[in-house]
């Protein structure tokens, strides 16, 4: 409380009782104990616009109030702080181009002792990757969104489960590239003579072992110009032109045509576009 250049001015909500009561105190007790009064007893803290800092403990910070005076920048006063500008502009609301005004209440969080060595530049390189993790978090957020959305789309376009599995058994390899060649469709490892069971109801298109690799291999048509292959089958049990329901037996598992080990090879066509069987079956 040392500047004394200038008279308090108070809110204007302040009463004028008040204004008086603060000349006789002035007159009686002096600045120091007025400025100190009217904090406890009237809560106003812009009395004095001269008026120094005042510390408040606050936690692991420690808070001090600063009121601006002449020829103040939030810049000259995070420096005499030792707080990046920025903080303080954060702190008390003040946004680009950070304009404040003398008189002006400031709250300062310095840091805990021990952390003073907390320059504004380490401040930076501190508070920079956190912004970019949480935008990260944001767009993590928003993929997930969205391939939650293409999911529930594809759900709702009736793929999933449209189909029912022609064997139980394990996938032993994959719809997509198979090293330089493409694998049209799934394997499911089965034993042999293991029944097949059609996939959906349709009509038997093709019951014969004249394609390449394919061995005993039945194609069945579907509604809505799908198509589903069985091959490798060690015995066929029915013939072209049969209409089938969904789960009805059509073969055994075998492993004729190019095939190492008894297993049924099972495709899915959109007309003759191979698609994943996967995104036709249920889990
Ligand atoms: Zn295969």
């Amino acid at each position: 409380m040392a500047d004394d250049s200038s008279k308090p001015a108070c809110n204007w909500w302040f009463s004028t009782v008040v204004v008086v009561d603060l000349t006789l105190l002035q007159r009686l007790v002096g600045r120091l104990f007025c400025v100190v009064i009217l904090l406890a007893v009237a809560g106003c803290f812009s009395t004095n616009p001269a008026m120094h800092t005042v510390s408040v403990d606050k936690r692991s910070h420690h808070v001090v109030i600063r009121y601006v005076r002449a020829n103040d920048t939030l810049y000259s006063i995070g420096k005499k702080f030792g707080v990046d500008y920025r903080l303080i502009a954060k702190r008390n609301h003040i946004h680009y181009p950070y304009r404040i005004y003398v008189g002006q209440r400031l709250y300062i969080n310095r840091t805990a002792p021990g952390h003073h060595d907390l320059t504004a530049e380490k401040i930076r390189r501190i508070s920079t990757p956190y912004r970019s993790v949480h935008k990260k978090i944001k767009h993590k957020r928003i993929h997930k969104k969205r391939v939650r959305k293409s999911a529930h789309l594809a759900k709702a376009r009736g793929y999933k489960g449209r189909l029912i599995w022609p064997v139980k058994g394990v996938v032993t390899s994959k719809f997509g590239p198979r090293g330089s060649r493409m694998h049209d469709g799934i394997d499911i490892g089965a034993r042999e003579g293991t029944p097949v069971h059609a996939a959906a109801s349709g009509q038997v298109v093709y019951a014969d072992s004249r394609l390449s690799g394919y061995g005993k291999l039945i194609i069945i048509r579907h509604a809505g110009n799908l198509f589903t292959a069985y091959g490798h089958n060690s015995r066929m049990l029915v013939k072209k032109g049969a209409h089938v329901r969904a789960g009805d037996v059509i073969s055994r598992v075998g492993h004729t045509g190019r095939a190492t080990g008894p297993h049924l090879h099972f495709e899915v066509r959109r007309g003759s576009t191979p698609v994943n069987p996967l995104a036709y079956l249920p889990r």
